[in-house]
């Protein structure tokens, strides 16, 4: 009896020139193998080595029948999820508009009451019917959800508020609708635990009259496929390898970029909600991408950046394409994902500034330590995979700044050294942090100058 390492080493070997005997040695590979969960092991290994179209439709066929019943409990979700439908699901434009056309009544307004959820980077929403037209999120009622279901509450004592903070224009229901970015609030009318927004308001209250800006760098990859614990990078291929990093960072061409339309898409539905975006590109690694928002003030840079984030998942979910913000989606020779943070006060953009510039790097320094905790949800543990000095990023345990150098924590622009004024860029956060942490460790360490433990 052959082991099934055996057999898929067979398979593997024979089927260079496997087109008439496919079902031969599919047939006699059924028999052979016994160990199922070994078979998709060796065929999981083999998988990087496929190299021609028969070879890819019979691992295909084959993963499928012993994925299926394998004991592994990945698989079992992604079973689940596909009989579900989530393979099959997709958006019908064309049936949606004509609903969409359908006069909606003047005193009922859709107000998406969007939140971050307990893992601290995925977002929820839910809608409530106004009788009127709001202009500013303090218009709105507070709202309560089960936060038992998204990790912000225990079941016995499940209820938490929503606070409106901040109001954007739907760009999926059009007309009056809107939708409201909330902070989460315990029973006590405190801050849910998981609420980062709270606390950095009181600093940017703190240092309003410096006027600081910031300007975030969202950079995110797109993903397909039906496995949703199988991150596939959007267009990579499934079979073969891609060119090494080179021809995609501002590419264009089919084979260069991946998902314009999404980012297209995505940049309108920005500027029709209001987000001040400032541009997008596509980045090193193929299918990875960046928008900018900002310069946004205070408190707004956080507001911006999370409602941009959710037009996103948003868009991409209409184009059944997942986004991840992962920090290091592909080990090895690819970029990993930042969200470097442009920042400026108004001493730094005036003439001379650029010696606030220098003397708030001392600061940064100082807090190295306490910034890299805080710039990935996991207290830095994300941010380690991708800070390795290599690819464009400083090292995590080491600080550094430079002007123009993409190789440090800290990078002064060339323009901005060379006119005397302006800003910095903080290229260490990750992309999957929370920007309103990141706003209110910038301003503690280089406006307050705290000395952070
Ligand atoms: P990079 O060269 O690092 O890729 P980007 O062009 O992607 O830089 O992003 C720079 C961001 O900095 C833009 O969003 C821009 O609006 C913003 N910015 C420009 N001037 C300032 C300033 N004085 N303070 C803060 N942000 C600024
Ligand atoms: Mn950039
Ligand atoms: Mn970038
Ligand atoms: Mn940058």
């Amino acid at each position: 009896m052959l082991t099934s390492r055996a057999a898929c080493f067979i398979l593997f070997k024979t089927s260079t020139n496997l087109s008439k005997s496919n079902a031969t040695t599919l047939k006699h590979l059924h028999t052979a193998i016994k160990n199922k969960s070994l078979l998709k092991k060796s065929l999981l290994l083999t998988t990087t080595q496929r190299n021609s179209t028969d070879q890819r439709k019979l691992f295909g066929i084959l993963f499928n029948n012993y994925s299926n019943k394998s004991d592994c409990k990945g698989d079992k979700l992604a079973n689940k999820s596909q009989k579900m439908g989530f393979h099959y699901l997709s958006s019908n434009a064309a049936v949606l508009q004509k609903y969409r056309e359908l006069k909606q009544p003047d005193n009922m307004v859709q107000c998406m009451y969007v939140w971050i959820d307990g893992t601290g980077e995925n977002m929820r929403a839910k809608t409530k019917t106004m009788d009127f037209e709001p202009t500013k999120a303090s218009d709105l009622p507070i709202w309560d959800f089960d936060g038992s279901s998204t990790g912000q509450a225990e079941g016995n004592n499940a209820d938490v508020y929503l606070k409106p903070v901040a109001l954007y224009n739907d760009p999926f229901r059009g007309g009056k609708n809107k939708l409201v970015l909330c902070e989460t609030m315990g029973y006590d009318k405190k801050p849910n635990k998981t609420n980062k927004r709270a606390s950095c308001a009181k600093v940017m209250e703190k240092i309003n009259d410096t006027v600081p800006w910031f300007a975030i760098e969202q950079e995110y990859s797109l993903l397909e496929g039906d496995n949703p614990l199988h991150k596939h990078p959007l267009g990579w291929p499934s079979n073969g390898f891609l060119e090494p990093q080179g021809p995609y960072y501002c590419g264009v061409g089919a084979f260069k970029v991946f998902g314009r339309d999404i980012v297209e898409a995505h940049y309108r539905a920005c500027m029709y909600a209001g987000i001040p975006i400032s541009g997008e590109n596509a980045e090193v690694m193929p299918s990875q991408w960046e928008f900018q928002v900002g310069p946004s003030v205070g408190i707004a840079a956080g507001d911006d950046l999370w409602m941009a984030r959710f037009l996103l998942e948003r868009v991409a979910e209409d184009f059944r394409v997942g986004v991840t913000f992962d920090p290091k989606l592909i080990a090895g020779d690819w970029n990993g994902a930042g969200a470097h943070t442009n920042f400026s006060t108004k001493a730094m953009r005036e003439p001379g500034g650029l010696k606030v510039i220098e003397d708030s790097i001392e600061f940064l320094r100082a807090n190295h330590a306490a910034h890299i905790r805080n710039y990935d949800p996991k207290g830095g543990v994300d941010n380690i995979r991708r800070l390795t000095g290599r690819h464009e990023t400083g090292s995590y345990d080491s600080f550094s700044a430079g002007v123009a150098n993409r190789g440090a924590s800290i990078r002064i622009p060339r323009r901005v050294a060379d006119a005397g004024f302006g800003y910095l860029e903080d290229r260490r956060p990750a992309s999957n942090c929370d920007p309103y942490v990141v706003t209110e460790y910038l301003a503690r360490s280089a406006v307050l100058r705290e000395k952070i433990e």
